[in-house]
This record gives C-alpha cells, sequence and structure tokens, in this order.
C-alpha cells in the first residue's frame, strides 16, 4: 500500500480548474482541467470548488490510493498563515476573502495551500528542470509574470507568501502605466500581453505581413499566432520574441543582483515560444547585468509544462525524498 501514496493538486487560475492525483514521484494521475466561472462570489467559487474536489477524492479512492492530503494552489496574494486571499487580480470576486479557511473546513482530509508562482517553483525543484539547483529561480510567464524563490530546498518568503513580485519590478520608470498601477513593469514589457500589444502594433504599421494574415485567420493575435509566425522565419515575430525575452532578461538582472540564482527556469505559456526566446532572454540578462552576478546563471525551460501547478500543490503533501 506505501507505493500507492498520494496527494490532491489542485490549481486555480483565472480561466481553468486544474486536479490530478499525484504520487509520490511527482506524476500525476486521473487529471482533469474544467472551465473557472471568474465571476463567482468567494461562496459561489467555494462550493464549485468543494464539488470538485470531491469528485477527485472520489474518483482517487476509486482506484485504491491511500491520499495524505490536498494542496491547492491560487493567484494573486495571500495573508502569512495563507488563510485568506488579499487580492487576486483575475478573480475579484475571492479579494479580501477567506476562502481558503472555508474550503479546508469541507474536508477531513488536510488541506495546504500556496501561491502559483510557489506551487510552480517547488514541484521544478522537486520533480523537474530544477532538481539539484540549491539557489533556483522558477518564472512563469503568461497573461503577468510570477517568479517563486528556493534557497536550500525551501521556498523564499519576504512578504506574505511571495519572494517578490518580479513582474512589478521597474525597468522602464518614463514607460507605460501597468494595471497594478505601477509606472514600467516589466509586465508592460515582457508578458503575454506586451507581446500580444506589440503584436497588435506591427500589424496596424504593416498590414500585409504574415502577423496580418494570421489575425484574419484567428481574429485576434496571441502567442500562438506569433509562435506560428517565427517558426516560418517571420522577421516581424522574430523582433516581438526578441523584445519581450530581452526586457525579461533585463529584469531578471535586477532580481539576480538581489537572489543571485544558480539557475532560472522559464515556464508558462509564453514559454512555448522556444529557444529563441531563451536565448533573447540570456541577451537580455548579460547585456545589463553585472557579470559577476548573471555570467554563471543557467537559463532553462520548465520541464513539466502546465501541470507545474497540480504537482507542486501536492508536493506541499509529499514527503521530500531523502536523496
Ligand atoms: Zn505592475
Amino acid at each position: 500500500l506505501q507505493e500507492r501514496a498520494c496527494a490532491i493538486g489542485v490549481d486555480l487560475g483565472g480561466q481553468s480548474l486544474k486536479l490530478a492525483t499525484v504520487d509520490k514521484n511527482g506524476v500525476c494521475h486521473h487529471a482533469r482541467q474544467v472551465p473557472v466561472n471568474s465571476e463567482y462570489s468567494a461562496d459561489e467559487m467555494t462550493d464549485w470548488l468543494a464539488k470538485q474536489i470531491t469528485a477527485q477524492l472520489a474518483e482517487t479512492r476509486k482506484h485504491g490510493w491511500s491520499i495524505r492530503g490536498i494542496g491547492m494552489v491560487l493567484p494573486g496574494y495571500m495573508n502569512r498563515q495563507r488563510t485568506r486571499i488579499l487580492f487576486a487580480a483575475n478573480l475579484a470576486g475571492l479579494n479580501d476573502t477567506d476562502l481558503p479557511e472555508k474550503l479546508a473546513a469541507r474536508f477531513e482530509l488536510p488541506m495546504g495551500f500556496d501561491a502559483d508562482c510557489n506551487g510552480a517553483a517547488m514541484a521544478e525543484y522537486r520533480f523537474g528542470a530544477g532538481r539539484g539547483s540549491q539557489r533556483l529561480t522558477v518564472v512563469t510567464v503568461g497573461t503577468g509574470i510570477g517568479a517563486g524563490v528556493i534557497f536550500d530546498g525551501k521556498l523564499v518568503r519576504n512578504f506574505g507568501h511571495a519572494a517578490g513580485s518580479l513582474g512589478h519590478i521597474i525597468v522602464d520608470p518614463q514607460g507605460q502605466r501597468c494595471s497594478c498601477g505601477g509606472r514600467g513593469c516589466l509586465e508592460t514589457k515582457a508578458s503575454g500581453r506586451a507581446l500580444e500589444r506589440l503584436a497588435e502594433q506591427a500589424v496596424s504599421v504593416q498590414s500585409s505581413g504574415m502577423l496580418a494574415r494570421l489575425k484574419e485567420e484567428a481574429g485576434r493575435l496571441t502567442g500562438a499566432e506569433v509562435n506560428c509566425a517565427l517558426q516560418q522565419g517571420d522577421e516581424v515575430a522574430r523582433q516581438i520574441v526578441e523584445s519581450i525575452g530581452w526586457w525579461l532578461g533585463a529584469g531578471l538582472a535586477t532580481w539576480s543582483a538581489i537572489y543571485k540564482p544558480e539557475t532560472i527556469i522559464i515556464g508558462g505559456k509564453v514559454a512555448e515560444l522556444g529557444s529563441a526566446y531563451l536565448q533573447a532572454i540570456r541577451r537580455g540578462l548579460t547585456d545589463v547585468g553585472q557579470p559577476f552576478l548573471v555570467n554563471e546563471i543557467t537559463v532553462a525551460s520548465a520541464a513539466l509544462g502546465t501541470q507545474a501547478g497540480v504537482i507542486g500543490a501536492a508536493s506541499i503533501f509529499l514527503a521530500q525524498n531523502k536523496a
């Protein structure tokens, strides 16, 4: 029975909820994904999450697993005890509510919570591309930019739950207002939203290129269209990827002056842009960073893809290997 031990991982995002039964090697079983109604109030969300988790528990028990606990990651800021959500930009109904505490009270199993960026960091550290790294930063680039930091096997929690807000490091003080209220945040230069903005700008200037054609087919431009153009050698797409990658590297040079990581892992939807994107990040990092701080850093792709969240959430209840 010992080897059938598992934990339930739950990853709540602004658009989808992912659930999985995760074994002690970090492998997902019975994984599923359902769309989230981001308009839900905290009470509606609590009821809905309880129902989804109960179904996952039933499915898991049916297959003979012994469940250690339920781990859940969510977006935004939590209090230090991780019993309250202070601010979640993409799930506004949950702002300033005790959803974690109320949801945990629905289950007899122990339940633990963390921020999504911390979950991804722990997953990559224990089971993915960050194994063996003593000073690790795991960056998640999607609509926004988040980061988790691990020092000597432990998550860094400077304020509330997180090491810091990488997406809101100021890289261009004269630049655009960020949705957070700051000016010139890294997210205005390097997030998935910035990529979409640059692509739309390129099309408005040059209405005959490959991106314009892709926009006509898809109705809008996202990372997927830019990636498609990039793979076909489109110069405009290459410049966009170079720009968002370079700026992320520049932001990481500042981050490195604080954390001096050995390894920086890049995950999230935007990381699907692949090696051209990683090289641009590396260029930004070494163009502006102090050589002593940045030259030795390994920049690598995340290994766990979109499962990092559920694996990291479950790992709250999976014992560390002694290795
Ligand atoms: Zn900001």
